[in-house]
């Protein structure tokens, strides 16, 4: 590593050229100079993953990286997550960058040489850990950036805040309120923050391209339970019974017209999924009681609220015409990933400059979620996706994330080092 800094160091004395354009090629310069070793940071980092709330080994090889560059860290926000401060040679303002950390329960098909061998326990099963959601090449990605932007620092124009968070995919401990960003905004660390900027591979977009869409880019999770009530009785006599699951079956349609009748889909969809259904034990009862559960996707607060809305008055009315009852729980999960217009805006043309015009594609909004919509709540933020597919990959088929077969092509970690670093300094130059 001493190596790396020393060889960037004689890189940077050779660079005299100031202003705008000479920043972006000592970026470009060192980020490429920096590509092998984010490379070989993230091998290791998929050779050793680590649940949510438990990555100790790659929060210590952050936070000792960090220290390394002469930055101000802190350890064990938000339980394993890592801040560094990288305070400017000029006054300006404060611009976070984010990476997540975790890896997910998922055992690893690809055969590489850097193939994640752990196992754990999982909710009772024993199962493999992999980085199938790619969070190993965020934290290379950023380690990157912290010590490409460290080499600058005299010349930045304010501080950069480089977030390390724990726990993105959430936690199967449901006594658990808080986590993740979540847990990292209670505790406090957007409050000195001006903007935030953060991205997430995707193993489905070419090397080479940078995706954005202003304003909601992936959607809200709520969780919903329906718990429908009825009376029991012998399969046989029907007609003595409340039978909650032809009222369950019922309130399943019922619920389908929400996006097909209420949600005016020309603006943005939404999504009402049940994704179980249990009741009963046996062909000749009927049951007393169905319980549902499912998720709901949605895009802004005020179709949440009608889709919220919505959900009740089905499920009670319905169950009501039956004379059954239906217990309806609706737990919001995560905010909307919303894109800050003024700052996508302002950014744009950045991405364009760093990847070229032909590579920085608009996407179409994401039914998934990213807890980096807690941030964005606090403070403008910009979420961008990496392409991580090999070049000559089909997006149609190409493994995606949280599955066995998912793979990255490294080759694109470089245009992320480079996206991020040039989003910071241009955000403190323009602000
Ligand atoms: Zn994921
Ligand atoms: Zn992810």
């Amino acid at each position: 590593m001493e190596k790396a800094i020393i060889t960037l160091s004689l890189l940077f004395m050779t660079t005299f050229a100031r202003g705008q354009s000479g920043m972006q090629e000592q970026i470009n310069q060192t980020a490429l100079a920096l590509e092998e070793q984010v490379i070989e940071w993230r091998r290791d980092f998929h050779q050793h993953p680590e649940l949510g709330n438990e990555e100790t080994r790659t929060a210590g090889i952050v936070a000792a990286h960090l220290r390394d560059l002469g930055m101000e860290v802190t350890e064990g926000v938000a339980v394993t997550g890592v801040i560094g401060v990288l305070k400017g040679g000029k006054p300006g303002p404060t611009v976070a960058i984010r990476a997540d950390m975790d890896a997910l329960p998922v055992t690893e098909r690809n055969d590489l040489p850097f193939k994640s061998q752990v196992t754990t326990n999982y909710n009772g099963q024993e199962t493999g850990v992999m980085h199938a959601c790619g969070h190993d090449s965020h934290v290379a990605i950023l380690m990157g950036v912290a010590e490409l932007l460290a080499g600058m620092q005299d010349e930045l124009n304010g501080t950069v805040k480089f977030i390390f968070q724990p726990a993105e995919e959430g936690l199967e401990d449901k006594t658990v309120e808080s986590w993740g960003a979540k847990q990292m905004v209670e505790e406090g660390v957007m409050e000195d923050v001006d903007a935030i900027f953060g991205l997430h591979i995707n193993s489905q977009t070419p090397a080479g391209v940078i995706k954005y869409k202003p304003g909601p880019s992936m959607a809200a999770v709520d969780n919903l339970e329906i718990l429908v009530k009825g009376r029991q009785a012998h399969g046989a006599y029907p007609w003595s019974s409340i039978d909650p699951i032809v009222t369950a079956s019922q309130i399943v349609m019922g619920l389908q017209t929400i996006v097909s009748r209420n949600v005016k889909i020309i603006e943005i969809p939404a999504i009402v999924t049940i994704g179980a259904i249990h009741g009963g034990v046996r062909h000749n009862i009927i049951p007393e009681e169905v319980e549902m559960i499912g998720t709901i996707r949605t895009y802004s607060e005020s179709q949440q609220t009608l889709i919220h809305r919505r959900i009740r008055e089905i499920g009670e009315n319905i169950a009501e015409s039956a004379g059954a009852a239906a217990e309806i729980s609706i737990k919001k999960m995560y905010p909307v990933t919303h894109n800050d217009p003024d700052l996508t805006a302002s950014m744009l043309p950045i991405l364009e400059k760093v990847a070229g015009k032909a590579n920085v594609w608009l996407h179409d909004p994401v039914t998934g979620a990213e807890d980096f919509s807690f941030y964005q709540k606090e403070k403008p933020g910009l979420f961008i996706f990496l392409g991580g597919m090999p070049p000559e990959g089909d997006s149609e088929t190409a493994p995606s994330h949280h599955t066995p077969d998912f793979y990255l092509d490294e080759s694109g970690f470089v245009l992320g080092v480079r996206a991020l670093s040039q989003l910071a300094v241009d955000y403190m130059e323009l602000n």
